[in-house]
């Protein structure tokens, strides 16, 4: 099949977050299952390219004509790249705003994007079916519905769009129609017109043929009020053609056994790497290691509303009253960072932080520590925990998201399990998830069971490739005109 994903930001090229990694690994899976795929990106500062294959495309934004080029970038991995090449709109510090905020001109520029990828299939490369991500690319699917819907070329082309997080949407002023060039007629219930501003993600959730997002229980969740950012009855609407697909974890990057961040290789078979991690992890954070039989929690994350920390704050003193270590690495939001920084005062032998955005040092905590705590208050699919089981490190999470859908709680009777987990978004619930967590912890034979269950799990993109691809098909299926005169537009 062919295959083109079009997206605001994707590895090696460009990143702010978890996106990226997905357009990178997800294109690099289906290509090693032999489909032929293409993203096109915008080109960012400092992106460079190969050759240019279109040197002036016209592309009308309300009273205006752009004349950005395409370009191709190095192929990765069997997948070819190409940008959209318009300095002016992308040739930035950032990729979606500075210092001061959100760049005044998102609207324009994400449109451009979306056109640019419509022209780019009729020019240079038509796939059998096209993957958006993101209300970035949301208007790729209401152009092709709308104003291209009586173009021969391209009018029946396939579009799946995946859904990262409902959280962000694209909101823009009524005005923001006509800078875009897209009709009034557009601007309703049945539109873009979401409580009186533009949002591309309605758009894209309403015109799309599939829709996608990085979990079952995710596209459960973003159905009600509590997750869905007030879309929730907009996709309820479509949620027949709603599935939830995991994201997968790269196990040529995180994996004990290969990992070059960490003190000591290890495996399943022997943990003895695992003990030296744990004691280089203290050292780092410098925290006495001569106890190495107390449990160390670890945590990666951003410090943001999303992930939880409100709850560990709430019930912090509780917890420290066990003989139990913290070290947190993370940065964000100023509450969460102080909340860390004055734990680690208060219990200088047991708690440390490292406010900092530290790779090699995310390795070492999901290698060293003994749990990985993530007490999110929704996790659309959730990486970490998928790297703590890996490495044998017990994950304690929320019930929410993919957190729910991979990680399963121990059960003693049947030795079953690979984590904990809490349901309520509370503070008393977390507490008791992590002392159940730490009562395991004491039993060595039950802890290492728990380890083993779960670095046995396989959560590489290899299953969630066959997923969107069994996914695509069902994309084609929908576009086949059903008998004569009757094609769907
Ligand atoms: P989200 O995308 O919401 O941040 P995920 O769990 O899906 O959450 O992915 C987070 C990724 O970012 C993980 O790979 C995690 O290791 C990494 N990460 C988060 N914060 C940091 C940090 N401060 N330093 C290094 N890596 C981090």
């Amino acid at each position: 099949m062919k295959i083109l994903f079009v997206a605001s930001e994707a590895l090696p090229y460009s990143k702010t977050g978890g996106l990226a990694d997905v357009v990178e690994a997800l294109p690099k899976a289906l290509s090693e299952m032999g489909h032929e795929v293409a993203v096109i990106l915008p080109r960012y500062r400092g992106n460079k390219i190969a050759s240019t294959i279109v040197s002036s495309l016209t592309i009308p934004l309300g009273d205006t004509l752009r004349f950005p080029a395409l370009a191709e970038g190095a192929a990765v991995a069997g997948v070819r790249y190409y940008f959209l090449d318009d300095p002016e709109f992308f040739d930035r510090d950032g990729l979606y705003g500075n210092k001061s905020g959100e760049y005044a001109d998102n609207a324009e520029r994400f449109a451009e994007l979306s056109r640019a990828a419509i022209e780019f299939m009729k020019r240079v490369w038509l796939p059998d079916v096209m993957h958006c991500h993101e209300w970035q690319a949301a208007l790729v699917p209401v152009l092709l519905r709308t104003q291209y819907a009586n173009d021969p070329n391209v009018r029946s082309i396939p579009v799946v769009f995946t859904i990262h997080n409902i959280a962000y949407q694209g909101l823009f002023p009524p005005a923001a129609m006509r800078r875009i060039g897209l009709p009034d007629e557009l601007f309703g219930m049945d539109g873009l017109e979401f409580f009186g501003n533009v949002n591309y993600l309605k758009g894209g959730i309403l015109f799309a043929d599939y829709l996608t997002t990085v979990s079952r229980r995710y596209a459960k969740e973003i159905q009600t009020p509590e997750y869905g950012a007030v879309l929730d009855g907009v996709i309820r609407s479509r949620a027949d053609r709603l599935v939830g697909i995991l994201n997968g974890a790269d196990y040529s990057i995180w994996s004990p056994e290969a990992d070059t961040h960490i003190a000591q290789n290890y495996s399943v078979h022997n943990l003895d790497g695992k003990k030296a991690c744990k004691k280089n992890l203290l050292e780092t954070f410098r925290l006495p290691a001569e106890n190495m039989d107390r449990p160390v929690i670890g945590i990666v994350s951003r410090f943001v509303n999303q992930k939880g920390f409100d709850l560990l704050a709430e019930v912090a003193n509780e917890l420290m009253k066990e003989n139990v270590a913290i070290v947190a690495l993370g940065s964000g939001q100023p509450e969460y960072e102080s909340f860390f920084q004055a734990l680690a005062e208060h219990f200088p032998t047991r708690a440390a932080v490292r406010i900092a955005y530290d790779e090699p040092l995310a390795h070492k905590i999901i290698a060293g520590a003994d749990m990985i705590l993530i007490p999110s208050r929704y996790e659309p699919c959730g990486l970490t925990q998928l790297y703590g089981l890996r490495y044998g490190t017990v994950p304690v999470a929320r019930a929410t998201g993919g957190l729910d859908d991979t990680i399963q709680y121990y059960d003693s009777k049947t030795g079953h399990g690979t984590g904990f987990k809490f349901d309520e978004y509370d503070g008393k619930a977390l507490l008791q998830c992590v002392r159940a967590a730490l009562k395991a912890f004491k039993e060595a034979k039950v802890w290492r069971t728990i380890q083993s269950n779960g670095m046995a799990k396989d959560f590489s993109w290899k299953a969630s490739a066959a997923a969107y691809v069994t996914l695509y098909e069902a994309a084609k299926r929908s576009r086949i005109p059903r008998g004569v005169g009757s094609s769907k537009t």
